[in-house]
């Protein structure tokens, strides 16, 4: 199989990196979320793996311990052009940066099996895990799954376009992944390209704005040369002019020479009412479908499914549990599960029961918070400056007792959102306001200097990982 990547395509990994973290700050526990990924920094892409770089060599180290494996599955499910991602420390920018691919994953997936040659390496851009076999199917969505497998046996025939929304997280970029592998395995000379129309506007804005025609052919080239083209979440085309016009040209070729489009968004094509008539009609000329948020009895067969493909042994008592804790967005829901497995193989036990498993939930997303008190934080910082605890009480007006004591008065704010009162009362019995002109000049100083902001992660690393 051969993977043409459109060089040209400038999406940002900024803006990869923000749709990262989004979901990363669904599933991670926010504390460990805000200390090691809010400060990773998207540095480049050297062939399919994503470069990200940690303020310290300690950081980089906890992250590559304990949340590499999550972020690298994050990373892939959003775009399955990318392999594996690599947390670098400063020092190695420039050897990355020269190593840098003009591949920009963000262009969407492009597979191109007619350029297919002996030589050519096979590989499935297509996120693995989302199939069919992995799609359970429930009232909520067995008209939206019958309608993908009968796109995937038959693409150009009888539904086309072939139109699915739904509220987030209940399915329709599953199963666009799911038509992807299946032709991928088994029309593997069928051209498929899957593209988010976020990316397709970036690519379009990038490409208009090189006024360059051969750029701009390039891009309607692309899309037009194709037998399956996908395009996930059309919602985001909202006031997109141009880009709609583009689309709209693109549809019409592929509808007239009999290839499939299968677009998805978040409502129906009636209620897309940002987007050109012209386009709103023609989406609908195929066959459009729903899909709903799914009942209980669905959802615990999810949760079953990916248990078995995670290994985990799942209790019923424990998915009844999750499944009726989170009912609109089977992101979330997944989220949930993945904090119980995760958990279990951190301390080793079973959670097969509703008491262990709330226990469980709850312990995950307070458990630091919980154990961390104010002594913690200014023994961490003063063996951080090798200062003593009597100097960081004491009334020293000198830099080196003055800075970290604003620290400490900072991450005690911060962290454990005490009364400014009583903090004050540990302090020597510092005014509430010598504690608030302490916490935000050091909040002030971390939007500005580098060595604070460096200082204060290393810190807060300390504190939870000590
Ligand atoms: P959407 O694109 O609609 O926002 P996704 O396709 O990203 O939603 O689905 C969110 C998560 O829920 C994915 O991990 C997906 O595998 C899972 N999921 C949704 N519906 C099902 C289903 N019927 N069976 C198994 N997993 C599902
Ligand atoms: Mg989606």
């Amino acid at each position: 199989m051969w993977i043409s990547y459109n060089l040209s395509t400038m999406i940002g990994k900024e803006e990869f990196w923000a749709d990262a973290k989004n979901e990363l700050s669904k599933i991670m526990q926010a504390i460990s979320y805000e200390v090691w990924v809010e400060k990773l920094e998207p540095l480049c892409f050297v062939e399919d793996t994503f470069v990200l770089v940690a303020l310290t060599q300690s950081a980089k180290r906890t992250i590559d311990d304990k949340y590499l494996k999550t972020i690298t599955e994050v990373v892939k499910s959003l775009n399955g052009a990318i392999n594996s991602v690599e947390i670098i420390t400063p020092d190695k920018k420039d050897e990355y940066l020269k190593k840098q691919t003009d591949f920009i994953p963000g262009a969407g997936i492009v597979v191109d099996n007619r350029k297919k040659t002996a030589e050519t390496k096979t590989k499935n851009p297509f996120v693995d895990r989302y199939t069919f076999d992995s799609f359970v199917m429930g009232k909520s969505n067995n008209y939206a799954l019958l309608a993908a497998k009968t796109v995937a046996e038959n693409p150009g025939g009888k539904y086309n376009p072939l139109f699915i929304y739904s509220g987030v997280g209940l399915g329709k970029t599953h199963l666009l992944h799911a038509i992807g592998n299946y032709l991928y395995k088994e029309s593997p000379r069928t051209k498929v390209v899957y593209v988010n129309s976020e990316q397709m506007v970036n690519e379009f804005v990038q490409m208009s704005m090189k006024k360059n025609s051969t750029e701009s052919n390039h891009f309607r080239e692309k899309y037009r040369a194709c037998d399956v083209l996908m395009v996930d979440d059309v919602q985001f085309l909202a006031k997109r002019e141009q880009t709609q016009e583009a689309l709209f040209h693109i549809f019409n070729d592929l509808y007239q020479s009999n290839k499939q489009i299968i677009l998805t968004s978040d409502r129906s094509p009636k209620e897309l009412v940002t987007l050109e008539e012209r386009l709103r009609t023609r989406f609908a000329w195929g066959l459009t479908v729903d899909i709903n948020v799914p009942d209980t009895e669905t959802r615990i067969a999810i949760l079953k499914t990916k248990a078995f493909h995670e290994k985990f042994n799942l209790s019923d008592e424990v998915a009844t549990f999750i499944a009726e804790n989170s009912t609109t967005n089977i992101r979330e829901m997944e989220g949930l599960l993945n904090k119980i497995i995760f958990f279990s193989s951190l301390t080793n036990h079973v959670i097969d029961t509703e008491e262990l498993a709330r226990e469980a939930l709850q312990d995950f997303i307070e458990e630091k918070d919980d154990t961390i008190d104010a002594s913690d934080i200014i023994d961490t910082v003063c063996k951080y400056f090798n200062i003593s605890k009597s100097d960081i009480f004491s009334k020293k007006k000198t830099k080196n007792i003055v800075e970290p004591r604003m620290i400490a008065i900072y991450l005690i704010t911060e962290m454990l959102g005490i009364p400014l009162v009583t903090i004050g009362q540990m302090f020597g019995g510092r005014d509430h306001t010598t504690i608030i002109h302490a916490r935000d000049k050091i909040s002030e100083a971390l939007n500005e200097d580098k060595r604070m902001k460096i200082v204060v992660a290393d810190i807060k690393n300390m504190i939870l990982n000590r």
